[in-house]
């Protein structure tokens, strides 16, 4: 039977304000455990929360980014249950007023954009950190995280597949680190996920059964366990089964989902409007505020930069996915490079850098000047491209201008006739056998010398050059 998947993503994602989002504690990671907390974020008697007014102001940035109907009033809302990393047993959030709804955001598929929506956005606490690995039989937990401002994202249902959820989640992490309001770090839990998926059938207007899943904690955990609930539904759908609403568990170790719980419907939390806080009336000259200090969003600057450089979609999409690279782009053509080149560098090269050590491009110390005069040394034959790679991992490793470095170490490419001379001299006088197959009309036995003379030379040697030297001496051999 072929089946529609439905999928809509929950995105959690932690403020990078300095406070927490009704306290004055720190709200920094990886502070020593338990030095974070206050009376309020651990909910004693007689504390009274006060709303962070960063935080306000951020989300709201956060809603216009998406295009959302910024509430004129909202309110927070207690959601109850226990846990024990909730102190207060209950998590200040918010239910039928959220801060922003009725968004969207244009995911690229090949050269097509889909628009999906954004539910809503709303603003809640954080809870704390059970540490389940610190001791073999006992639990601690960790109240740092207690409070700390939270914005849920909730998409529309408007998924169809793991690849659209996947570029969903790229796109989203895209404007938000545009928008420099969180650090996006799914290792520290900065940006969490959770996703739930029905089947249909083709054509039909009704969802099937919704099943949620948690504990994804990488983008490519997303896509397997949509994939893996995709077919797990699918072939109980195909034996006459019926799918249970229930949340499961991604396992990345064994990839499958397992039942954790059956779904909560929200009368089970016993939600009921915030006592401690009152309505908030959002101010309309605060919000124009915000929506004018918007900057340029990772589409904007797509399409800007495809128009000014002639990039392709792929290229201008990959260039502009985050920030950093987008800046180091624009920054390198500033300092003089032109724009194929500093693409060319950063979707190659630097990309594989970047995988090969696991690295995020924020994590880049690149100056943008630096790919300028590496490329600006290729151009003028100061390098050669072979010798470029090797200064081009001196610079990553080294942070040093590439300029710096060619003249430095030695790196500079042997242009100087006598220095070629010797080298040409040496190995053709090494190779006896390649010459004389080069002269009884074996044209490939000349690859072979041109390799050993870029040996010898450690790769500074002028290729074309040395080329012409082995040839020109070759022919007096010949004579
Ligand atoms: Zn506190």
């Amino acid at each position: 039977m072929a089946y529609e998947p439905v999928i809509g993503l929950e995105v959690h994602l932690q403020l990078s304000t300095v406070t927490k989002l009704f306290c004055g504690c720190p709200a920094k990671y990886g502070a020593p455990p338990n030095s974070q907390a206050c009376p309020v974020c651990l909910g004693l008697p007689g504390v009274l929360p006060v709303l962070n007014a960063r935080a306000l102001e951020w989300g709201v940035r956060v809603g216009l980014a998406f295009d959302c109907e910024i509430a004129g009033t909202m309110k927070f809302d207690r959601k109850q249950y226990f846990y024990p990393d909730l102190p207060k047993n209950y998590q200040i959030s918010q239910y039928d007023n959220p801060l922003a709804r009725r968004g969207h955001l244009d995911i690229a598929l090949g050269d097509q954009a889909k628009r999906i929506g954004i539910h809503r956005i709303h603003l809640e606490e954080d809870a704390g950190k059970l540490l389940h690995e610190a001791h073999a039989t006992e639990t601690f937990v960790d109240f740092n995280r207690t409070g700390v401002p939270l914005l849920e994202i909730v998409s529309e249902p408007d998924l169809r597949s793991s690849e659209e959820a996947s570029q969903y989640l790229v796109e989203l992490k895209a404007v938000i680190e545009y928008l420099d309001v969180s650090t996006c770090n799914m290792e520290e839990g900065s940006l969490r996920c959770d996703t739930n998926v029905s089947l249909r059938q083709a054509g039909e207007q009704a969802f099937g059964a919704k099943v949620e899943v948690k504990n994804l904690n990488s983008f490519k955990a997303v896509k397997q366990a949509l994939e893996y609930e995709i077919r797990r539904q699918a072939a109980a759908l195909d034996a006459g089964e019926r799918i249970r609403q229930e949340t499961r568990l991604w396992d990345a170790k064994a990839l499958r989902t397992e039942p954790m719980r059956s779904k909560e419907e929200a009368a089970d939390y016993r939600y009921f409007p915030e006592p401690d806080l009152v309505p908030f009336v959002l101010d309309r000259a605060l919000v124009e505020r915000v929506r004018t200090a918007l900057p340029e969003l990772p589409a904007a600057r797509r399409a800007r930069l495809r128009a000014a450089y002639q990039l392709s979609a792929y290229d201008a999409q990959v260039l502009t996915q985050s920030r950093a690279l987008a800046e180091l782009f624009e920054g390198a053509i500033t300092a003089g490079a032109a724009a194929k080149q500093a693409a060319n560098w950063i979707m190659g090269d630097l990309s594989a850098y970047l995988n090969a050590k696991s690295l995020e491009p924020d994590a880049l110390k690149l100056r943008p000047q630096w790919l300028a005069h590496l490329i600006e040394l290729i151009g003028s034959g100061r390098i050669s491209g072979r010798m470029a790679k090797e200064v081009f991992l001196q610079m990553m490793e080294r942070q040093q201008d590439p300029v710096e470095l060619v003249n430095e170490g030695g790196l500079q490419q042997i242009s100087d006739a006598g220095a070629l001379e010797a080298i040409a001299d040496a190995v053709l006088a090494a190779n006896a056998q390649s010459v004389e197959d080069y002269l009884g009309g074996k044209t490939t036995a000349f690859t072979h010398l041109m390799g050993q003379a870029m040996k010898q030379s450690k790769g500074t040697a002028n290729p074309q050059q040395i080329s012409d030297l082995l040839k020109r001496k070759l022919e007096q051999v010949r004579r």
